[in-house]
């Protein structure tokens, strides 16, 4: 690693601590030339493979804007979105593959987002799994009032974060 600031090859790792629950490693650097400070980060790359056979780098932002369209005009506020998309990538980087194809990202996001707002679960899902048919909306509808088996109680509220 060069030294940002005098292009010296050499320097010091000085501090190293792991940030974003552990994702990623933060290490404070002082240039053994100039003794100048600086601070990188490391984490590894994960791709997401489109259907086109493309890769990209995972974004959580590009989910946080799938959702949001599928979001217009529901009662889902920006932080709800930060936290669906924070949880789709743990679910996906916790797969531990480097690489995951885009419509398992897809999928990674139908489960919190029915919990979010089921409105905005069937929106998605009907783009997203190309529903064709009134039929379609009619199953998945069913789905949706079938309480899910062995749910716990949703933690609705008493719990603080950040
Ligand atoms: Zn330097």
């Amino acid at each position: 690693m060069r030294c940002p600031f005098c292009r010296h090859p050499d320097c010091r790792v000085i501090d190293s601590r792991e940030v974003d629950d552990g994702q990623a490693t933060r290490r404070r650097r002082s240039c053994v030339e100039c003794g100048r400070r600086f601070t990188t980060v490391e984490e590894a790359v994960l791709a997401v493979v489109k259907r086109s056979g493309v890769t990209e780098p995972f974004s959580r932002e590009k989910v946080v804007r799938g959702v949001r369209r599928a979001c217009q005009g529901r009662p889902v506020d920006e932080d709800a979105l930060q936290l669906l998309a924070h949880r789709v990538e743990e679910a996906v980087r916790a797969r531990g593959t480097a690489e995951i194809p885009s419509h398992e990202v897809g999928l990674a996001i139908l489960g919190p987002l029915r919990e979010l707002d089921e409105v905005a679960y069937l929106r998605f899902a009907s783009v997203y799994r190309s529903f064709s048919s009134i039929e379609d909306f009619e199953k998945e509808i069913a789905d949706l009032r079938r309480p899910a088996a062995g749910e716990a109680a949703e933690p609705r509220s008493g719990r603080s974060t950040g």
